[in-house]
């Protein structure tokens, strides 16, 4: 199976860049768990993708084959009309990929391969595979080993598949479902396997989280929803609301804990250690390597997280940020508890809406110092802060016109299943077919 593998997941004979300026052209010397595992059941890695630097936040120039498919997957016709645009000047029918797993998600979109490797802290999966209308999953954390895939948010950083079927997606899950004893939060969860075939969903309950009705959601988004809800009902599963009342503090919780150990994890990354050093340092500063090489090596985003991550370490705001951020996520945790006391999993809008235009995004990045394009992560957080398993699954699309052109701006919804269950959301996804 040819398989793209994203650029913070290492290989040996291909870079692992993390997309980023400091590991320009860094070549690993041995290669990720995940990507040992795939090889060595005959996968075909066919390319590292583009992703955003490191795994944080703003989309990178790759862009979503959405924007120039046109209804067909034809590779030839995607060549064709890629090469007839102008990239550089995107017009209001160009759209993004998502982030950070972008180049991987607009891979499997575009049919360069048939699955493809991502990484989730945040929902760096789930985002992309919902704007680009594939399949996305993110494990249990744990169970993917992440041994070679370059740190962002330790306790929260999990492998992740893409994928252009269920199949496939599923394929790559039973061959990288692996205990490790070189990832020291490697989980053994062999005993638990539970995949069942099954005809339909009766004794299954949904849950719907009362509180993902945020302000915001689209109008297509919450028509995908309850379209997504019909049908399950249909397949005969029992409906129930539940309750997540810290949906609303998980975007906070999230960034702050995030940016913290981003800003201890990037650390290493120095021109000594780890890193392209800086060939001019200024010898009047007081750290003059380090500065330097840091400073020409990460981009903007990388470079606010740090220092917002430093800022909420510090003895003096320590309390008041990474203490509350931890004790929110606790209670985020608690209260999904309660939900699978009621339900067996979860069902929930993977965005809240179609992918935005490259130029709407660059426009909003301007604006509140770039933290509004966080608030589309509002939908992936919890289940990250929890370390729940989740899959996104493509279901319907937002019609849209430019030029009397036709498109399908697909969507995603989102199945949120209790540690360890990451197989009930494939048993469940099979009934949106
Ligand atoms: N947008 C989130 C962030 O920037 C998601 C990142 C991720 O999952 N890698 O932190």
């Amino acid at each position: 199976m040819p398989i793209a593998v994203k650029g913070n997941i290492s290989t040996v004979n291909l870079p692992t860049t993390c997309s980023s300026n400091i590991l320009r052209d860094w070549v690993s010397p041995y290669d990720a768990s995940v990507v040992k595992l795939l090889k060595d059941a005959g996968a075909i890695i066919i390319g590292k993708s583009n992703m955003d630097e490191f795994g944080m936040g703003a989309y990178g120039p790759t862009y979503n084959p959405v924007s120039f498919l046109n209804n067909s997957t034809n590779t030839d016709s995607l060549k064709n009309e890629t090469s007839n645009r102008d990239l550089d000047t995107p017009t209001d029918d160009m759209f993004v990929p998502g982030g950070s797993s972008g180049g991987s998600a607009a891979a499997v979109a575009a049919n360069f391969c048939l699955s493809a490797l991502g990484s989730d802290t945040g929902g760096s999966v789930r985002l992309p595979a919902s704007y680009c209308g594939v399949y996305g999953f993110k494990p249990s954390y744990g169970r993917f080993s992440r041994y070679g895939l370059v740190s962002y948010a330790s306790s929260l950083d999990t492998i992740g598949i893409l994928g252009n079927n269920l199949e496939n997606t599923k394929t790559l899950y039973d061959l990288i479902s692996s205990f490790d004893p070189n990832d020291a939060t490697s989980v053994d969860f062999s005993s638990q396997s539970c995949s069942q075939e099954r005809k339909d969903l009766e004794g299954i309950t949904i849950g719907i989280p009362q509180e993902y009705y945020v302000d915001g959601l689209s109008q297509e988004m919450l028509e995908c929803w309850s379209n997504g809800i019909k049908k399950l009902e249909n397949s005969k599963a029992k409906i129930v609301k539940v309750s997540l009342p810290n949906t609303v503090n998980a975007l906070s919780s999230y960034y702050c804990i995030a940016s913290a150990e981003a800003s201890s994890n990037l650390a290493r990354f120095d021109g000594i250690r780890f890193g392209k050093r800086s060939e001019q340092p200024d010898l009047t500063e007081k750290h003059p390597l380090y500065s330097h090489t840091r400073t020409e090596g990460f981009g903007p985003e990388v470079q606010k997280r740090i220092m917002l991550g430093t800022f909420v370490l510090e003895a003096s705001s320590y309390e008041s940020y990474f203490g509350k951020a931890t004790m929110i996520r606790n209670m985020i945790k608690e209260e999904f508890r309660t939900c699978f006391q009621k339900a067996d999993i979860l069902l929930t809008p993977a965005t809240i809406g179609g992918a935005p235009t490259v130029s709407g995004i660059k426009i909003n990045s301007n604006l509140e110092g770039g933290v509004s394009e966080y608030a589309n992560d509002v939908f992936t957080v919890p289940a990250s802060l929890a370390g729940l398993p989740a899959l996104v699954v493509p279901f319907g699309a937002k019609k849209t016109t430019f030029n009397n052109r036709e498109l399908q701006l697909p969507l995603g919804l989102q199945l949120i299943s209790e540690f360890g269950n990451d197989e009930l959301c494939f048993d469940v996804a099979r009934f949106f077919n």
